[in-house]
Parts: C-alpha cells; structure tokens; sequence
C-alpha cells in the first residue's frame, strides 16, 4: 500500500505573515502609532473572538457581512454562537460600554490595529483574513468630529508616503432613522419597476438590504441604479445642515471631495455621512478605507445615546499599494560576522557577541556550524564587510583576527580593544560614504 504524503497548507483566502511581509505591516503600525496619538488617539485592542450576537445586533443581520461572510463557531457545550471579528467598531463600542467610558470626559478616541476575518471570494486585495487599523471618536456628534476623522486620515495616508493629490475622498450622507425610512421606500418604489431587469442580487438585497443595490456593478444595473432616488435629495433638515457644515468645513480647509450619491457601505450601523478613501478613478477604484457616521450603536449595543464616527483602513491594500509605489523595506543585515572554531572559541563566542550587542553592534553568526568554510560562506551569503575570526590560538593570546572583505586583510587585534577598533571603521565608513 502507498501512502500519499499529507502537506498542509494554509486556508484559501488566508496567507502566513513572512519576515519581509512583517516589515510592511510594522511600517504601517508605527505610522498609525505615530498619527493617532499625535491626534489625540490612544489604542484599544479587543478580542478576536466576541459573542455573535454583537456583530447581528451591531452591523445587522441582513448584512453581507453578518449573513454570509461571518466565521462563526459553537462552544463545546453548545450553548453560545461565537465569531471570529469581522470589523472593529462593535466590539470597541462594546468595551465603551462595558467599560463605563462614557464616564470619561467625551469624546472617547481610540484606534485599534490588528487581523479581522469575512469569509469573502477570495480574490486580489480582498482575504479572508486581513488586517484593518480603524479609528473611532465616540461621544460628539458635530460635523467637526467627522471632519476631523476624515484629516487624521488624510494624514495618515500621507505619512505612508500617498501624495494628497493621488487620495480620493468620496463622500455621501444616508441620513438618520427619521429622514432614511422615506428615502428608501422611494428606492423600493423605483426599483419595483425595474424588478424583471435587475440581477438576482439587487432582486435579493431590494428586499433584505435595499440600501446595498447602490452598491452593485453589474452593467446591466448601472443605468438603472444612475436614475435612482438619491439620499442627499431626502435627508431631513438637522441631516442636510449637519452634512453642509462637514462640506463648508472641508471646503473652507481645501480638502478636496467627491460627492457620491450612491455611497452606501456596507455596515447597517452607518448613520448620516459615510465616506470612502480611494486610489485610481471611478472604474478602477482601490478601496484603501471606509468610515462614516454611526450615531445609534452605542444606544443598540445597550448604552445610552452616544453619537460617533469611525474608520478603518485595509492593511493589505496599503502595503500593496506601497510596494506598487515603489517602497522597498528590507531586512537588517549585519556588516559584521564572527567565525569560532574550536570548543574554548565558541565558549568565548558567546560572551562577545553579547559584548557587542550591548554596544548595539548587530553581528552575523553561526554558532552551530564547526567549520571555517561554511561560517565563511555564511559570511560570504550576508555580504557582510569584515569578519571576525577567533581560533584556539587567537582565544590563547587574547587576540582576534578582523578581516576586511573588501581587501582582503587580516589583522590581528586585541581582545579587549576589538569593539572600539569595529566602532571606529563603522565611522570612517559613514563618514566616506557622506
Ligand atoms: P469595511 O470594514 O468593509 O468598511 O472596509 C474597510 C477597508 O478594509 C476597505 O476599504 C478595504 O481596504 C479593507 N477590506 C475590507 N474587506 C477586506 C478583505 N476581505 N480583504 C482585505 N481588505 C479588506
């Protein structure tokens, strides 16, 4: 009998995080560290897991989200749905409350960084698992609160290096429970005519989510959704002045905007402005942040009334935009190895590359290999600039060989002055190459 050999491999839509891809998403962290704080965030980081209910009750059952994407797994005992995040302002809003932080003085702002999880088509830019780093000011409903998410995030992205010209903002207002039931039963109306048109998603979502047909590609719907009733044309009076104020702000800070009257997001919580941050144009569009506007979930969630507005940012989108962009990040690597050969070398090997990394000097190793040619081509592999050699002999004289790789020489050094002479080419080489 022949046994097949299993190998595992990651899940579809899931990826492992290597080395190189690390120093991207760190990149991305210590932006987002650097921004937030200075703009008065500080960070929250909730589980990964949460009561499903959080996300059903938050972002809506009907959602895509929630209904069809959401991982979700049974305890043992059978007795609780739990799952797996699919986006982070349920759960911080959750903590909010849990925490009694609307005791604090308000506004609460928090960002948050870390992986999330929709079991979507996997397709480019879009996983299964991704990671999202979002922002939330809770407890202020002014237009200068969603004016002031919208520049930390144009900042960000500019940290990032993303020029300002190249960022689209688009911007839309869906209105509050008074003025929205009107708007979308206008919707309901103009798309009940077109019902034998439409595809079989809109058909779906005019029923369940009617707000989502604004979101559908597909050609054949494009001319019908273009002649569809638009918000902005029925928010009620506070909704149309609150969405003015957020225009003449931005307006009078030279931010510029696209209004997007069919900007609809697709989280049920989203009360008046919703707002996306793009790169490309209308037919190509990468989609690098959502946010907007959600004055009830702290009061759905079992809080009271706290009006807030939040935004996330899709961590792969940004990395993969950075690298198209041309950012390289690369590795360390050490300008320095240290070959031992013999037991009293590497036994010695040990104490000074401590030595060394107390002086911050970051030195190649390999301290399991025996043999000189194959520490050398190690050496060799890490382009390195000198190598340090220690034998038996050198370990006997309280000496040490220093290598230049360059040219080629050797010279024989003192144990104990050796950091100093590596410091001092370092700087002869930092000063030449000025
Ligand atoms: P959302 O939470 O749906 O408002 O999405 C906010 C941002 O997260 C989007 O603009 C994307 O950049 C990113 N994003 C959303 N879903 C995914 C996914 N499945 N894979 C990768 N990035 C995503």
């Amino acid at each position: 009998m022949v046994y097949k050999r299993k190998s595992f491999q990651t899940l579809r839509g899931m990826k492992d995080i290597l080395p190189k891809d690390w120093l991207y998403y760190d990149y991305i962290l210590s932006n987002t560290k650097k921004i937030f704080a200075f703009y008065g965030f500080q960070r929250i980081e909730t589980p990964i897991l949460e009561k499903a209910e959080l996300f059903t009750k938050g972002i809506g059952k009907k959602t895509d989200i929630v209904n069809k994407e959401m991982y979700i797994l049974r305890t043992k005992e059978n007795k609780e749905l739990l799952a797996l995040r699919p986006e982070g302002t349920a759960s911080v809003v959750r903590a909010y409350i849990e925490k009694g932080m609307f005791n604090l003085p308000q506004p609460v702002k928090f960002y948050y960084f870390g992986p999330f999880f929709r079991h979507e088509k996997p397709q480019a830019g879009r996983f299964r698992q991704f990671y999202q780093l979002g922002a939330e000011i809770i407890g202020e409903g002014s237009p200068a609160t969603d004016v002031e998410m919208i520049i930390v995030s144009q900042v960000f992205l500019e940290s990032l290096g993303f020029k300002q010209k190249n960022i689209c903002l688009s911007l839309n207002s869906i209105g509050c429970s008074e003025c929205r039931p009107v708007y979308i039963k206008e919707l309901k109306k103009y798309y009940r005519k077109y019902i034998k048109q439409i595809c079989d998603n809109c058909r779906r979502r005019i029923k369940e989510n009617p707000l989502r047909v604004l979101d559908c590609k597909n050609e054949k719907c494009l001319f019908i959704k273009n002649g569809a009733p638009i918000s902005l044309d029925y928010l009620c009076s506070e909704c149309n002045s609150h969405f003015k104020d957020i225009l003449e702000l931005l307006d009078y800070l030279d931010v510029s905007y696209i209004l997007d009257k069919t900007l609809v997001r697709g989280l049920d919580y989203y009360t008046r402005t919703v707002f996306e941050f793009f790169l490309g144009n209308e037919i190509k569009r990468i989609a690098l942040a959502g946010g907007g506007r959600y004055d009830k979930l702290v009061k759905s969630l079992g809080g009271t009334y706290k009006p807030a507005v939040g935004v996330a940012f899709g961590v792969e989108r940004l990395m993969d935009e950075l690298v198209k962009k041309g950012k390289t990040l690369v590795l360390p690597k050490p300008k320095i190895f240290l070959v031992q050969i013999g037991d009293a070398a590497k036994k010695q090997s040990f104490k000074l590359l401590e030595q060394f990394r107390k002086e911050n000097i970051f030195l190649g190793e390999n301290l399991g290999k025996e043999s000189l040619r194959a520490q050398l081509t190690a050496a060799n592999n890490l382009e390195v600039d000198y190598v340090l050699i220690l034998g038996q002999e050198e370990v006997l004289n309280g000496m040490i060989i220093l290598k230049d790789m360059d040219s080629g020489l050797q010279e024989l050094i003192p144990l104990e002055k050796i950091i100093n002479e590596v410091k001092k080419r370092f700087k002869k080489q930092k000063s030449k190459s000025k």
